[in-house]
């Protein structure tokens, strides 16, 4: 679809399906990592939610011998919220942010853990089919999968935000190679791979020597997941992740055009 077309029916979807005041209120209550945003900052987020709402089917889910879940409009909300902080900053004005998650529609929401869909290839490039169940997924070009429980977990301040891992991977994938690098390109894209390498070289040598480290060691797992895991950290504990690896948090902020200690978006 032409661009202009595309802002033009995101602008006229902002109009007609503006979120009731009490239900953004709920959400936000529920997130307190977004406590100290500047009003300027949580508008453009409502926006940008609003046309998330408008445009992905978050559905539910279901596993075999497990309950359905009912997956209510409060659930909606706060996944999209979390999702669409990862755009905040991005592109001129938020339809133009919006195109960021343009090419896929579902999100599918698991009354609990459920068993892996894709199969995984390992550093060596051999490809395993995993049994274990897993809480969240993200597909090349197709829908992000969560667990409902894990995703209810990280609304306090320890943070973990499953949502925010798995719209990271999304992130992590708009230019087609899932290498820890958000779509960039010449110099900005060296100095974010010169920030990252560093940040994650680090980090696997502190789990692997036995630390008990703040940031989730799962981080060390694989140069996708330090990336989902910083971005986590970096939305709902940012003076973590700017106190540990400030060069790379830099990077980050730089990328996201967000500044989460300050609460503002830099657009
Ligand atoms: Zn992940």
């Amino acid at each position: 679809m032409f661009s202009w077309l595309k802002t033009k029916r995101r602008q006229r979807a902002l109009a007609s399906h503006a979120l009731p005041d009490e239900e953004w209120s709920a959400a936000l209550h529920e997130l307190p990592f977004l406590d100290h945003y500047s009003a300027t900052a949580l508008e453009r987020l409502r926006d940008l939610t609003t046309l998330l709402l408008v445009e992905k089917s978050i559905v539910s889910g279901a596993t075999s011998g497990a309950h359905v879940l009912e997956v209510t409009s409060h659930m909606r909300i706060l996944i999209a919220v979390q999702a669409s902080l990862l755009i905040l900053g991005r592109g001129a004005n938020v339809a133009d942010a919006m195109s960021d998650y343009d090419g896929w529609e579902n999100i599918v929401v698991y009354p609990g853990d459920f068993p892996r869909t894709q199969d995984f290839e390992d550093e060596a490039g051999v490809v395993h089919r995993l049994d274990e169940p897993i809480a969240g997924e993200s597909w090349v070009g197709g829908p992000v999968l969560l667990s409902w429980p894990a995703v209810e977990a990280g609304y306090d301040e320890s943070g973990m935000a499953l949502v925010i891992h798995e719209f990271a991977h999304k992130i992590d994938m708009l230019d087609g190679t899932v290498d820890g690098i958000p779509p960039l390109t010449g110099g900005a894209r060296a100095a974010f791979k010169a920030a990252l390498d560093a940040a994650y070289s680090d980090f696997c040598r502190r789990v692997d020597t036995g630390e008990d480290t703040a940031i989730d060691p799962y981080a060390a797992e694989l140069i996708d997941e330090f990336f989902a895991v910083s971005c986590e950290v970096f939305f709902a504990e940012p003076e973590l992740l700017n106190e540990e690896y400030p060069a790379y948090f830099a990077q980050l902020q730089a990328y996201f055009r967000v500044d989460p200690v300050k609460g503002t978006s830099l657009v």
